[in-house]
Order: C-alpha cells, then structure tokens, then sequence
C-alpha cells in the first residue's frame, strides 16, 4: 500500500505535535470531541431539513473507550462521517493553513506558541499518540475506509469494514518516557475530568465505560467490579445555564473551545433575554486585534443557533461593523431552522435580536469605561480604531452611538480622554473643542499652530490616526460644541485688539504679501499676517474644509482625486524674519525669492509634508549661508 505524504506545512505542525513540549496536552481530547459534535451537528441538521432522513436523539452520541492493556483510545462518533476524499482532504492538509502561514518561521520553532494561539484540531492527537487511525463511513456513501498515519511519514488509506455510519479514531497512547507520563490518558478519572473541564456543554452524551462496584448478590461484606456506560457531560450548553453558575474560567474555555480566538477573551458579555423575542448570547471583545482583522479575508459575524441547533457559522446580519470584533454565539426559539440565508436578512425576529446585542455591547463598553478603565483603554487600543471608521462611514449615521466609546489623547492629561470629559473641563470662555493633527504625538507637542491655543490655556487632542479627522468632520460637534483644529483659520478667540493689529499689519504690508503670493502661485491660496503664531516664524494653515492632513490621507488614496487643502502661508509679524523679509522686499528681489521659497518649505515640513525640490532646497540655504 502507498504511503502518502502530508501537505509541507502539516507536515512541519505535525513534526511539532509529536516533539511538543507543550504541557496542556490534554486539550487533544477537546478537539477530537468538538470535531465529533460538529459532525453530529451536521447530521443533525441535515435531518432537520431533509425528510428522508429521521433523526433520533437516542442514536448520536460521542464514546470515549481507554483501553490500558493495548494502551489505546478510542473516540467514536455517529455523526456524518468522512468519505474517502473528505478524509484525504480534512486530515492530509491543515485547514487553517492561513493562520500558520502568518505566523513567522521563528515562532513556529517553538510549538507551545502555535498550539497555544491557535486551534490545531486533529493534529493534536500526535501530542499524545504514536500511531493515529481514522474509520469512517459516510453519509450516503456505502463504503467505509480507513485513514492511518504514525506521524510526519505519511500516511495511508485503504477500504475497510465498518457498520453504522460516523466516525472511531484509535490512538496507540505513546510509551511513558522518563519525563512525560502518557499513562494518564489511559487512567478513567482523569478522562472523565477532561471531559467535564472542557466539553461539558457538548450537546449530545459523551459516554465512558466507566467501573464501579456493588456489593455481591447475597453478601453483606463483599463486593465486585462492574462496568457501567455512562454520560459524562451535563450537556447543558453553556449559554442556557446561570450566569452564577458560571466563571472565568468557564467562559474561557468556551472561547478556545469554540476557537472563537487564540487570544484570552478581554471581557464576556451574558445575555438572556426572554421578551419580545427570546434568546441567548454570548458575546467576547477579544484581547487582541485577529491577524487578518484587517484584511478582507475577516468576516464578520455570530454563530447563530435555533434552539440549540447550529444553522449559521458566522451570521453577519447580527453585528454592525464597527462591533465586527465581537466574537460569539446565539441561540433563539423564536428562529425558523429552516430559514435560509436570504430570508433571514428579513427576518424581524433576527432584525429584534440584533438590534439588542448591538445596544448590550455599546452598554457593556461604557460600564466598562466606567470601571475598569485601564481596561478599556487596552480594549480601545486594539479596536478604537473601528469604532471611528463607524463614527465616519454610512454618512455619520451611527455617530450618537459611538461619540460616547470615543477617546483621543489629551495635551493636558498626556493620556487618553473622552470627548464627555474634555467638554466638562473646558473653561466658560473656550468656545471649540481643539484638535490637532500629526503622525505622532511627539510631533504634535512641537506644531507652531498648538502653541495659542496651548497659550491660552485650552486643552488640544491629538489627532495621530488617520481616520480621526475624518471622523470629527462627520461628528462636527459634541454636546454643542463644534470641534476646530489648531491649523484653521479662526480660532473664535483672538482679542478684539490682536484682530486689529493683524490686519493693520497686513494692510501695512499689503505689496510685501501680495508679491511673495505672487512667488509662490500655485503653492498657496494667501500669505497673512499670523494671529497664532508666538515664537516660530511661519506656518501653514488652511481655508476651507480640506485641511492638510486629510490632503495627505487622501493624495495617498489608491483613486486619488488630486484633492488639495487650500494652504495659506501664515507670517509672524513679530519675529525677526519678517523684518527681514522687508529689506529683501525694498532692496533685492531675487533675496524675497529666495526667503519665501524657504520659509514656504519650512513650513512645509513642519506640517510633515515633503519639501518640493530638496536638491533645491539644500542649495538655496548653501546660498544664504556663504
Ligand atoms: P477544524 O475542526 O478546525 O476544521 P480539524 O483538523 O480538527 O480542523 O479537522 C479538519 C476537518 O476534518 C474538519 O473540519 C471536519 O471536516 C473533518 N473532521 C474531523 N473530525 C471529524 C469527525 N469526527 N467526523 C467528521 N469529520 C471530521
């Protein structure tokens, strides 16, 4: 018979597997169950909605048998089974081959990572076992075959005999070695505590032949051994139980059983409804962003289940998208099981459901700010970033929503502030809730154009994600107060006798302004008289509702629309430049060329925009310096 070799890189899981260090190796028996369960949830709801087919609860269960004589497990199942292809195809290759491929040829060195951040399913079994064989029928197929494999080698299928339909994997439980004991997979107490820890929820009964003893018939003193078939789970799921039964630690494992993330959930959210419609849910905010959250290969989505039935991996109608992070299930009476994809868009009852998780998680996030901010702000640290995409996109039509979830940093409390506590701060006379935008905050801390309103007293958040200014503009304002950048023309607080003395000035020096705009035509709308400016000499400010940054954001647009911010070259008056931009002015012409094409890139790059011509540029300040 012809061995087969394993796909490269389940080869390279499988060599982890088997030279694992890793020390849960217990969790091989949680995903050999789940894998069971899913393929009886399979049958099970091919039943429901293919009359042909009859399901009866009492015939599906999953079986787990130790047999310590021929050191093997067993674990049998009556679901769906695997064609000979499906067996090829499921067990020679590693389904989640994108999530290895991520991972760097570094950290895949070291099997404990891989295992613990992702779900390796049937690979598992390696950890624990020399030899794995598969047995499986098929549904409606007449033919039984056998999958077999001692690890990274290859394996081997060939026909076989096997009655009833499903599934019987046979672990050969490897030899103890000096250091590991394996024997511990063969011990019945230690199964069934697997089996509780882990699979408890499991739908349908997991059975073990498990040994007791009773008292002979006729005897009062002597006993013997019997063995008994019983179910080890509760088979309640988790999310019909009481929230007060229930732990962390329950809820965790739920989440890596269900391989909702390879990450610790950051926080569970428990709902039971029983009104209008009737559901239950739980809900996860992960830890950490999924490697491909921002790649479009992420779907969005809960699980949905109609009592207790799994009709839908990931259902997308049951999650806006700036919540497309949560993680999690549903599972509703008031859901038709046959219900298909497109008519479950239109279903109010699915609509009501939605609307409710949607409304639980934006509550959840808010008490969670409430009391565990440090929380929180790792939680916004990961996915603050969605929630102003949704602030920004369908028009602003989610804004009132999500303001309240919105956190920027602040110029005064140098950490991260809500909008509700920047306006509760602002003193009386402060008209604007100030921005400015950067790359970073560093940046920021040094623009010229914050160095007023900082003056002033007023606190400035620091705009440093691409998306946020975008996303203001769609705010426009937060409890009636408009939001302004540091960088616009009116800043709403220049005194009455600044505004004068501005455009005195300017009139002063009206022939001065009017030539250098003449010098930089095409470069910038206006040269003026600054009225914000204290210790730098120039900088860049826009009319209009494009500003600078959102030029940048947008020229760097793979459909760029040529979009430009209408700059305008702001002059401190007050600084010794300006003076000598005068004498240039009233005495050598090529000079005023030259100084306004430097301040202009000056200001240029203090805005992080790119000098026009550095090679110029460079020179023109070698010629000012000889
Ligand atoms: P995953 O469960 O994450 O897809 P696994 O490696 O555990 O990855 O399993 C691969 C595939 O093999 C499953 O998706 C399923 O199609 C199939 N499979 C595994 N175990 C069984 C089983 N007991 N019965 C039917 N199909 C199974």
């Amino acid at each position: 018979m012809e061995t087969k070799q394993f796909k490269a890189e389940s080869k390279r899981l499988l060599d982890m597997m088997i030279n694992s260090i890793y020390t849960h190796r217990e969790i091989f028996l949680r995903e050999l169950i789940s894998n069971a369960s899913d393929a009886i949830d399979k049958i099970y709801y091919r039943a429901l909605t293919d009359e042909s087919l009859t399901f009866d609860k009492e015939n599906y269960y999953i079986k787990v048998t130790a047999d310590k004589v021929n050191r093997t497990l067993r674990i049998v199942d009556t679901g769906i089974g695997m064609t000979k292809e499906e067996l090829e195809n499921n067990l020679g290759t590693i389904a989640k081959s994108g999530s290895l491929a991520f991972k760097s040829e570094n950290e895949l060195k070291d099997g404990y990572d891989i295992i613990g951040q992702f779900g390796v399913g049937f690979y598992s079994a390696f950890m624990v076992a020399d030899v794995v064989t598969v047995i499986s029928k098929a549904l409606g197929s007449g033919e039984a075959y056998k999958w077999e494999s001692k690890g990274a080698d290859g394996y081997t299928i060939e026909p076989c005999e096997k009655d009833s339909l499903g599934t019987e994997i046979i672990l050969k439980i490897k030899e103890n070695t000096e250091d590991e004991n394996y024997d511990e997979f063969l011990e019945e107490y230690r199964l069934k505590s697997i089996i509780k820890k882990y699979s408890d929820f499991i739908r349908y009964p997991i059975k073990m032949d498990v040994t007791n003893s009773r008292l002979k018939e006729g005897s009062e003193t002597e006993y013997e051994e019997y063995v008994e078939e019983q179910t080890v789970n509760s088979m309640v799921p988790i999310w019909r139980k009481n929230k007060n039964e229930l732990t962390d630690e329950d809820y965790n494992n739920f989440y890596s059983e269900k391989r909702y993330g390879f990450d610790k959930p950051l926080k569970h959210i428990h709902i039971s409804v029983d009104g209008a419609v009737r559901y239950n849910a739980i809900l996860y905010i992960p830890e950490n962003i999924p490697f491909d959250y921002y790649s479009a290969e992420y779907e969005k989505g809960l699980e949905l289940y109609s009592s207790g039935v799994l009709i839908m991996n990931k259902c997308a109608d049951l999650l806006p998208d700036y919540f497309s992070f949560v993680k999690g299930m549903v599972d509703s009476e008031d859901l038709s099981l046959n219900i298909s994809r497109e008519m479950l868009q239109h279903d109010r009852q699915l609509k009501l459901i939605a609307k409710n998780i949607n409304k639980k998680i934006k509550s959840e996030l808010l008490s969670l700010l409430k009391n565990d901010r440090e929380k929180y702000e790792q939680f916004y640290g990961a996915f603050g970033r969605q929630l102003k995409y949704g602030v920004y996109s369908d028009f602003g039509s989610h804004k009132d929503e999500l303001q309240d979830l919105l956190m920027f940093y602040s110029s005064k409390e140098k950490k991260l502030v809500t909008l509700d506590e920047y306006v509760s701060r602002m003193p009386e006379d402060q008209k604007y809730i100030f921005y400015a935008t950067g790359a970073s905050n560093e940046r920021i801390e040094k623009l010229p154009q914050t160095e007023l309103v900082a003056d002033k007293g007023y606190e400035i958040l620091y705009f440093t994600d691409e998306i946020d200014e975008f996303a203001i503009r769609m705010l426009m304002s937060y409890k009636e107060k408009e939001f302004k950048s540091v960088s616009s023309g009116d800043l709403g607080f220049e005194a009455e006798e600044q505004e004068k003395e501005a455009a005195s000035e300017q009139q002063d020096n009206k022939d001065l302004f009017e030539r250098m705009k003449e010098i930089l035509a095409g470069k910038v709308k206006d040269v003026r008289v600054s009225k914000r400016l204290k210790s730098h000499p120039v900088c860049l400010s826009t009319d209009g509702d494009v500003s600078i940054e959102m030029e940048k954001i947008l020229s760097a647009m793979p459909n760029n629309q040529n979009i430009k911010a209408e700059k305008v070259l702001e002059i401190n008056v007050n600084h010794e430049v300006f003076d000598a931009l005068k004498e240039a002015f009233a005495s050598d012409q090529d000079k005023l060329g030259l100084y306004t094409h430097l301040l202009y890139n000056q200001a240029l790059l203090i805005e992080g925009l790119p000098v026009e011509d550095p090679v110029e540029f460079t020179n023109n300040i070698c010629k000012i310096m000889v």
